[in-house]
């Protein structure tokens, strides 16, 4: 169906987007919810949120939908399914019953397939106080996390086996064959073959997100569910993870290693563990206790002794050893132990945190980053 649509100053909408008429029009509306929102947080000085990122249409198919135009029936213990306006019954896998009152659904496509979540209202209030000690915990690369109660690290398990590493490889391969053989002779034009390569690829990646994210829900459940506190470090992960590529005229040294370990501190993905474990830790009755990050690894574990020295970490290996007591643990414990102890001592305010977006707060700020991103724009 082709409709064109004149517009009063008689401009006609042009054809490459009469495909948004397909959309229905409550899914609509719901996306210019989300524009608005993103350029509200975009221009409040004290929201972390940059300038909202457009997208092409077969980017990250999501839709959503509001609760009255949805309605879901419970089919046996494991499917479900649910009726989305101009589509009609969709059945799908029950992962877990709702637990609530309906009030949005938004249909997401990923690697693995097409998915419904939906957002419930559950009621739910704050857990009572935990009556339980506190810990420290450090996020690190080669231990994926170290809580300061325990022995040992807490190792995420690959995330993919050995097997499908070596096909990964192999379809990036392809992928990389294909996609010079469109430049010289398609014109840039993708064949079917090409795209069903990406799809393989991007299957493979998508299981590895989900094993990556079944990781992190197990570990800050279980971290906000017991503990009286729970305290991090103020990571600066866009810092950290900066590109050391430089530029054409002073191009950066060891980029590639670089690249590798900004790949290993994101897949840890600390953000999004700090961003589990604040609600959860409402959620269980626990804190969640920021501390700033200054030097937690390079201060030495013993109380009595508190000094910081770089020369502690000789070879900067997974020992400490402390220059001045001589105390000795492993690195990552010893981090861990420092930052349970800074959020017992301070409560967990960061308060020397020199995050850029967070402190701007003068009413330039936000024209002054505008102007910051509008070269990327253009
Ligand atoms: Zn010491």
């Amino acid at each position: 169906m082709i409709r064109s649509y004149e517009s009063r100053h008689g401009t006609q909408v042009p054809p490459v987007i009469e495909w948004l008429f397909e959309l229905p029009a409550a899914a609509g509306q719901q996306v210019l919810r989300h524009l608005d929102l993103a350029y509200d947080n975009f221009f409040n000085p004290s929201h972390p949120a940059g300038y909202p990122q457009f997208k092409k249409r077969g980017q990250r198919l999501r839709v959503s939908f509001p609760g009255q135009t949805v309605e879901v029936r419970k089919l046996n213990r494991h499917w479900a399914e649910v009726r989305l306006p101009k589509i009609g019954w969709v059945r799908f896998r029950l992962s877990r019953s709702l637990g609530g009152t309906l009030r949005n659904a938004t249909i997401s496509r990923s690697g693995t397939g097409w998915h419904v979540s939906f957002g419930v209202a559950t009621g739910r209030k704050p857990g009572p106080r935990l009556d339980k000690p506190g810990c420290g915990v450090d996020f690190g690369v080669a231990a994926s996390a170290f809580v300061s109660t325990e022995d040992g690290p807490r190792k995420m398990p690959e995330t993919l086996t050995k097997a499908e590493r070596a096909r990964l490889k192999c379809l990036e391969q392809k992928k990389a064959r294909q996609l010079a053989y469109a430049k010289k002779h398609q014109g840039g034009r993708y064949s079917s073959r090409l795209r069903r390569t990406i799809a393989q690829i991007a299957k493979i990646k998508a299981r590895q997100a989900n094993r990556r994210r079944d990781f992190t829900h197990k570990l800050t459940t279980d971290l906000a569910k017991n503990h009286g506190y729970v305290g991090i470090e103020d990571l600066r992960v866009i810092n950290m993870t900066k590109s050391a590529k430089g530029t054409v005229e002073s191009p950066g040294a060891r980029v590639k290693a670089k690249a590798a370990l900004n790949r290993s501190v994101l897949d840890n993905c600390p953000g999004e563990r700090r961003r589990q474990l604040d609600y959860k830790c409402r959620m269980y009755g626990s804190e969640l206790r920021v501390v700033p990050a200054f030097h937690t690894s390079n201060t030495c574990g013993n109380p009595a002794c508190s000094k910081v020295d770089p020369a502690s970490r000789p070879g900067c290996g997974r020992l400490f050893v402390c220059v001045q007591c001589g105390f000795e643990d492993d690195a990552d414990h010893n981090a861990a132990v420092e930052i349970d102890a800074r959020a017992r001592r301070t409560g967990g305010s960061v308060n020397n945190s020199t995050r850029r977006r967070l402190t701007a707060s003068s009413p330039g700020s936000s024209r002054r980053r505008l102007r910051e991103t509008r070269p990327a724009l253009g």
